[in-house]
């Protein structure tokens, strides 16, 4: 029996799951190998690879929302415990120990939850108007 590929934008059985593992790897969501973005948080509109317009998939105040609740649950406990624990460190090491992480977690995570975001985005077709 002859199998004939899918035309190119369309991949019936990609789940929601492996298009929001390939946007948090900041690959396109449809064929998993162009590259989503072309600098640090700017979306290449067309990918090179499969020609899916990944610039009509909004993420706007999603990706900062999700980073800043995923930053906010991995630092805040940490912060927390330091405070309880040992309340004699000053605050000067504590925001030099807590700023830095913060600031890193905050930055290295914003492409890939963006990405995510698009994937998910680009699955159930919510396209910018
Ligand atoms: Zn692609």
């Amino acid at each position: 029996m002859t199998q004939y590929p899918l035309p190119t934008g369309l991949q019936a059985t990609t789940t929601v799951w492996q298009k929001l593992w390939r946007g948090l790897q900041r690959h396109c969501p449809n064929c998993g190998q162009g590259k989503l973005f072309k600098g640090y948080l700017k979306v290449e509109p067309i990918c090179a690879v499969c020609g899916q317009d990944n610039g009509q998939f909004p993420s706007d105040d999603a990706a900062p929302y999700f980073t800043i609740l995923l930053v906010g649950h991995l630092v805040a406990p940490f912060a927390i415990t330091m405070a309880v624990k040992w309340p004699t460190v000053s605050l000067w090491w504590q925001l030099g120990i807590f700023l830095p992480v913060t600031l890193g977690l905050t930055l290295g995570l914003l492409p890939l939850i963006k990405g995510g975001v698009i994937a998910v985005a680009s699955h159930f077709k919510v396209i910018r108007r």
